[in-house]
């Protein structure tokens, strides 16, 4: 079993929370998919620690007066066109 939680990557390769570093989306997938209480943690786990390094990330630019410049590169990198 411990080899499913390494095929394919991480939910966020660029991510350094619990569950990128120990679980690969696929094997987080299947125990969402078979109800398995883990699987909806190990999600919390991720987005927690990707809004709260996203809002660390809107301080900093905030501060450097940099945040349009920011939104658009955010808005970029996740495929949102819209601005
Ligand atoms: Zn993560």
């Amino acid at each position: 079993m411990q080899y499913m939680k390494k095929i394919g990557g991480p939910i966020d390769p660029e991510c350094d929370c619990y569950a990128c570093q120990n679980y690969s989306r696929a094997y987080i997938r299947h125990l969402i998919k078979a109800n398995e209480i883990l699987g909806v943690r190990l999600l919390s786990i991720h987005n927690i620690n990707f809004l709260t390094k996203l809002m660390e990330k809107v301080r900093i630019e905030i501060e450097n007066d940099s945040l349009l410049e920011f939104k658009k590169d955010f808005y970029k990198k996740y495929g949102y066109t819209n601005d």
